[in-house]
């Protein structure tokens, strides 16, 4: 029996004003997987990632999430997600990283009452996972540019998610903070089991970190294990 599959797609195309951005594809993303999604600029990665959040809709095919349509999906607290830094403009205003990570209890929990005792632990939990436990009173914009992502990390963490997404992640950070960062997604992949799916341009540093590898030009050019691409290679 194969794993769970938590994304499928089945031959998704997508087209704006005619022009096909998505042409078939179909991936299987099983639990456990760590993928990453690459293709340089305009191959319809983001356009991808929409579909799969079901931001966009289709013109042809269908988007399975925990084996149900995307239309009757509602579960999206199983789904973390963690969008491009430069989408944050809440990295701006005076809010602490707890109060970050606390946003991502939201829509899990009935805020309107306060949080409840399960909710404080996930967020005390999400911020120890990435290493961010002391600087939890630290207003986000006197952190550094590796730590936000870190803060942001716990928030898309805090719901507890099984499958966690990120939108070019390493965009504008340094080269120790990409390796540093690199080693938490490892971690939360190996060691608690978190099926995690990560889009980027950048082909040469993700195809070194992740398991599996998508390689996008509007149509699927590779869909395989990380080794078999570096032997075609
Ligand atoms: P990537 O994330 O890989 O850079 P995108 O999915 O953002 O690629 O974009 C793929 C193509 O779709 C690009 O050529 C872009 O110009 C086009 N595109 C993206 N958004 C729109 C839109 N709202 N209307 C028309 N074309 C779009």
């Amino acid at each position: 029996m194969s794993a769970e599959t938590l994304v499928g797609l089945d031959a998704v195309s997508f087209s704006y004003n005619g022009e096909w951005i998505l042409d078939a594809i179909s991936v299987d993303i099983k639990r456990g997987d760590f993928l990453g999604i690459v293709g340089p600029n305009g191959s319809g990665k983001t356009t991808l990632l929409k579909t799969i959040l079901g931001l966009l809709k289709p013109d042809r095919g269908v988007v399975y999430l925990f084996g149900q349509r995307l239309s009757q999906f509602r579960r999206w607290e199983k789904v973390g997600y963690v969008p491009q830094r430069s989408e944050y403009r809440t990295l701006r205003f005076p809010i602490t990283a707890e109060e970050i990570v606390s946003m991502g209890r939201i829509g899990r929990s009935s805020v309107f009452f306060g949080f409840e005792r399960d909710d404080k632990q996930a967020i005390e939990e999400a911020l120890q996972v990435v290493g961010m436990g002391e600087h939890r009173k630290t207003l986000i914009s006197h952190l550094s540019g590796g730590q936000q992502q870190r803060v942001l990390i716990a928030k898309a963490l805090a719901s507890r998610p099984e499958l966690l997404i990120l939108d070019e992640p390493t965009v504008g950070v340094d080269v120790e903070t990409q390796g540093k960062f690199y080693e938490l997604l490892r971690n939360l992949n190996r060691e608690r089991g978190l099926t995690i799916l990560l889009v980027s341009h950048d082909i040469d540093v993700v195809r070194k970190e992740v398991k599996s590898l998508a390689y996008l030009n509007r149509r699927l050019v590779y869909y395989g294990t990380t080794k078999e691409f570096m032997r075609q290679d």
